[in-house]
């Protein structure tokens, strides 16, 4: 079996100012260096992408966009490219991240224009899939899951998707303190993995990084990075302290 380098990503959602995030990504490069079993991700406002890549440049610390948009350029106000994102210091980009199904009428078919705009630039795409609360309790976590992740990934091929990174974040965990516990994200990522499969071969399958994301905490990422399919972790709300964010980093003591 491959394998596959856990990352950790940090979402910062509409959180800090420019100085307040080149602060603190220097205080995390800081305090993950040496680290180098794990790759370390954040994704900062789009305002602080530039100088945060500048704050972070040498380290082991990589920047990533919570969106883009899928042409490069022309009369799109208040849109962002992949090109852009990328020429600002990014080497990844989220993509359909539940707030944006939510807040943005984000749809499973946009999402698979930006996945093309960032796999074309070379940005590593983390997609983000997740059943809410209601099809959880009907039994249809399965099925939208599967819905998202083929939907998303159409029209690409096994070769197009060698950098994917899917991030499973059951809308009900995001936020909420409610953590799904291992069992249970392991059977989904379990899941995810052989929907690769049947779809992509075992090659791609084994080398899709899948990590969790809903209310990840310093005290629960050592029992969630124990299961077999968690790669990493997408985290909100604990990646905005860099103390707390370098502790879920060095989840493996080292
Ligand atoms: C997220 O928004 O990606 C997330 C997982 O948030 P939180 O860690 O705050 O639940």
């Amino acid at each position: 079996m491959e394998m596959r380098t856990p990352l950790i990503a940090g979402n910062w959602k509409m959180h800090k100012t420019v100085e307040e995030a080149v602060q603190v990504a220097r205080q995390l490069v800081g305090l993950v260096r040496g680290v180098t079993e794990v790759e370390v991700m954040i994704a900062p406002p789009y305002m602080a992408l530039y100088p945060v890549s500048d704050a972070v440049k040498g380290s082991n610390v990589e920047v990533g966009a919570q969106n883009l948009f899928w042409e490069k350029e022309g009369a799109y106000t208040g849109e962002i490219s992949a090109p852009m994102i990328r020429t600002a210091g990014c080497r990844y980009g989220i993509i359909g991240h539940s707030e944006r199904r939510q807040y943005f009428g984000e749809t499973d078919e946009t999402v698979n224009k930006r996945l093309k705009a960032a796999l074309q630039e070379k940005l590593i795409p983390v997609m983000c899939v997740g059943e809410s609360e209601e099809e959880r309790e009907r039994k249809e976590t399965f099925s939208v899951l599967d819905k998202q992740v083929k939907d998303g990934l159409k029209d690409l091929f096994s070769d197009d998707l060698g950098s994917l990174v899917i991030a499973y974040e059951p809308v009900w965990a995001i936020g909420t303190g409610k953590t799904a516990t291992s069992k249970q994200a392991q059977e989904v990522h379990l899941f995810l993995r052989s929907l690769l499969e049947k779809s992509f071969g075992n090659v791609l399958a084994q080398k899709v990084r899948i990590l969790y994301g809903g209310s990840v905490k310093p005290a629960n990422i050592s029992e969630l990075m124990g299961m077999p399919d968690l790669d990493g972790a997408l985290v909100g709300g604990a990646s905005l302290d860099a103390e707390t964010f370098s502790e879920i980093v060095r989840y493996n003591g080292r």
